[in-house]
């Protein structure tokens, strides 16, 4: 199996984490996410541990909760010791529902409203995350009315294009999000940042993209923002004591991709930033980094029960599921890669060649294509691995399709993470 905690069992069913995902199927409905709590755990521990072995200091990951959005999460962050960031007042209320202390938390955005602005000071944020001076203007504004000095980190451009989908890639100078080094302006929005009386520059952040598996990016990147820390100094006298250098770890969608060696990473990527600092003559900052989709990507199976099977001669084979664009709009947003395998008969010969499709009225609807699997009757349960990250944050309602069910397994016990939508639910906000 793709990993560890998958396997097949003496039924021919697949199991995640030790349980029977055609069992929890039936128990639960489907769609249903099933969750390796174990997993996810694991995750946050390797990042902390080897953020501390290798960056040393007061360095720690930060979840970047937009993967998975949810009281549960927050949860487990809180109680693995991570710090999160958060994007809109939305996550911030599900973070203060979950009982985490926003102190620890990083307001991202490049547009964060004036309600977003008051609403994270209200309830006390960490750091604002600067995407512009606009927005610099108005938490100044707002900081000095409550007569306090906001932290803030500012967002940069190093101008790094990892090579990925241009629609996950954020770290160039042609990007909505943050302000850019290479065309001065970054020096111009911290002489700007320095002169602000109720803002506390404490540092850098950048964020070069998602789904990078070569480490030269991330090596690069922490290059240039080592380089612009000692510029700074040199410039304004101002040492940076945080550099918050994004997300972006790869995660193993397909059997070709690798299986990234994430503390490896890290290790990696301590040892050039020791090198250049040591070269530039700054005080080492705070490393931060803030992984998302490597924390809870694979950590995650849905399970689909399938309609049927259309044969077109001369073309294709489509298999229908009961879900799809609503529960996971990825494949049509970017055509992501997934593993796709029938849970219900993983013993069986794998002879047909068929394109996954959702259940809405959309012929981008499709989860996945080009997938080999035994020719599913209707009733089979299927399942697409690696789906904990991107896919329930960005569930919809479209078709009127209700958000599937999410269930965590932790030791061998099915806990309840997210209720399956209703009907009423539906219609709640129906006037
Ligand atoms: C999305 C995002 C992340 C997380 O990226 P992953 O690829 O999920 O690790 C981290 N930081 C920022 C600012 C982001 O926008």
């Amino acid at each position: 199996m793709l990993y560890d905690h998958l396997s097949v069992n003496e039924r021919g069913h697949l199991t995640i984490a030790g349980r029977d995902t055609v069992a929890l199927a039936e128990a639960y409905g489907t769609p249903l996410m099933v969750m390796d709590e174990a997993r996810i755990r694991a995750r946050f521990r390797l990042y902390r541990e080897a953020m501390t072995r290798w960056f040393g200091g007061a360095s720690r990951p930060l979840f970047a909760s937009k993967a998975l959005s949810c009281r549960y999460l927050y949860r487990l962050a809180r109680e693995e010791g991570v710090g999160i960031d958060l994007v809109s007042s939305g996550e911030l209320y599900t973070a203060l529902a979950s009982g985490f202390d926003v102190g620890q938390a990083f307001f991202h955005g490049n547009n964060k409203t004036d309600a977003d602005i008051t609403y994270a000071m209200d309830h006390g944020v960490g750091w604002f995350v600067v995407d512009n001076l606009t927005e610099l203007d108005r938490i100044e504004e707002e900081a000095a009315k409550r007569n306090r000095v906001q932290p803030i980190l500012l967002r940069l451009t190093p101008g790094i294009d990892p090579h990925t989908h241009a629609a996950i890639t954020t770290g160039q100078v042609d990007s909505k999000f943050g302000i850019a080094i290479e065309t001065g302006q970054a020096d111009e929005a911290v002489a700007y940042t320095l002169a602000q009386k109720h803002i506390r520059l404490d540092g850098f952040h950048c964020h070069i993209g998602s789904q990078i598996f070569e480490i030269t990016p991330f090596c690069d990147a922490a290059k240039l923002m080592i380089a612009y820390v000692a510029q700074v100094k040199a410039r304004f006298g101002y040492e940076a004591s945080l550099l918050n250098l994004g997300g972006g770890f790869g995660v193993r969608y397909i059997e070709s991709q690798p299986q990234p060696d994430y503390a490896d990473s890290i290790r990696r990527i301590a040892s050039l930033i020791d090198a250049e600092v040591a070269r530039s003559g700054i005080r080492k900052p705070t490393i931060l980094m803030e992984p998302g989709r490597s924390i809870v990507a694979d950590a995650c199976v849905t399970l689909y029960t399938v309609g049927g099977t259309k044969d077109i001669p001369g073309f294709k084979h489509y298999v229908s599921v009961d879900g799809g664009m609503p529960d996971n709009p990825r494949y049509a947003l970017y055509q992501s890669d997934y593993t796709v395998c029938l849970a219900s008969r993983m013993k069986d010969q794998p002879d047909y060649t068929c394109t996954v499709a959702g259940r809405c009225c959309e012929s981008g609807d499709l989860l996945q294509e080009n997938v080999c699997l035994p020719k599913p009757k209707r009733g089979d349960i299927l399942a697409v691995l690696t789906t904990g990250a991107y896919n329930y944050s960005m569930a919809s309602n479209y078709n009127r399709i209700p958000r599937p069910a999410v269930v965590a397994i932790r030791d061998g016990e099915v806990i309840p993470v997210i209720r399956r939508e209703s009907f009423e639910d539906l219609i709640r906000y129906d006037l």
